[in-house]
């Protein structure tokens, strides 16, 4: 009888212990950390900024096809711009701030984006690392994870002067042991948890033929009634080298003004509270956000199991 419970405490440590080390990437998870940021929607993009030779991503003969449901939705597009460019001055236009995710290597590539970099930041955006080369950090060994941020955070430090806070890495594909390393080195101890997102609109996947007003607003108000009975703030996930990212901002900026109850988080008060997660989640190497991530998720599971019954 001692035997056997002996054995199970055992076996019971050793797979809180595997799913701790292997499962558990010590991100930044909405539901746990945003629960006191109810109806705020923080709005982020990544893997831009739009080079300008790539003003329309993939779909540059497309898109041109395409004016004329573009200027429906937004009249003040500027065909000569990237895509960075048309989503700065829709978030201006409505005086919104996002959170940018850079993918360092389109800052070596091509140097006029430097300047995109510098308006972002001086309009009040705040400006974050997504790697360098934005390959699959599982691909990857730990060095080479580390040297992918250190990259982009001395690319970004040079262009704005500042140390940035935030990281998403790419495919939001991380690893405890990977935040615990990037925490020893001295220049990279100021990031924050890595930020994950609780929405994405997919926009990677969408085609022309989503491009159209009636359907981006069916998404943007399925989107907003989501966020409407969700129990935590919302990280909006988009990229911004993509038009439907830049169409869809527009239209739920636009919606959002008839809806008062649900607002747009202004990024700093989002880099402040990943801070203050940070901060406890570093003591005791994280088992404490640990065991308060999996229990949160431990509860929906069971109430969504308890909601199946009924
Ligand atoms: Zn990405």
């Amino acid at each position: 009888m001692v035997f056997a419970l002996i054995f199970t405490m055992l076996l019971l440590a050793i797979l809180l212990a595997y799913d701790f080390w292997v499962r558990f990437g010590m991100r930044f998870i909405a539901d746990v950390c945003l629960r006191d940021l109810r109806s705020q929607i923080f709005l982020s993009y990544d893997d831009g900024p739009a080079s300008s030779s790539m003003a329309w991503g993939d779909s540059i003969k497309d898109a041109q096809r395409l004016k004329k449901t573009i200027l429906d939705i937004d009249p003040g597009w500027r065909f000569e711009a990237t895509t960075t460019a048309n989503l700065a001055r829709v978030l201006a236009e409505f005086d919104r701030r996002a959170v940018f995710f850079i993918h360092g290597e389109n800052l070596e590539t091509d140097r006029s984006t430097h300047e995109v970099i510098l308006d972002l930041h001086h309009a009040g955006h705040v400006i974050a690392n997504h790697s360098f080369s934005h390959t699959r950090f599982m691909h990857l060994t730990k060095e080479q994870c580390i040297d992918e941020v250190r990259r982009t955070d001395a690319l970004l430090r040079g262009i704005t002067g500042q140390a940035p806070v935030l990281f998403r890495p790419p495919y939001g594909q991380w690893h405890f042991s990977r935040t615990l390393q990037m925490w020893r080195r001295p220049s990279l101890c100021n990031y924050a948890l890595p930020l994950g997102w609780s929405h994405a609109t997919r926009d990677w996947e969408m085609t022309c033929a989503d491009l159209s007003y009636e359907k981006i607003r069916d998404k943007v108000t399925q989107f907003l009634d989501n966020v409407r009975s969700g129990n935590s703030g919302t990280v909006l996930l988009q990229h911004d080298v993509w038009i439907y990212a830049v169409l869809y901002t527009k239209v739920l900026l636009e919606e959002l003004c008839n809806h008062p109850e649900i607002r747009i988080g202004e990024p700093s008060l989002l880099v402040d509270h990943a801070q203050r997660i940070t901060e406890s989640a570093k003591r005791w190497g994280g088992l404490p956000y640990y065991l308060k991530e999996r229990g949160l998720l431990l509860k929906g599971r069971l109430r969504s199991v308890s909601r199946i019954q009924r």
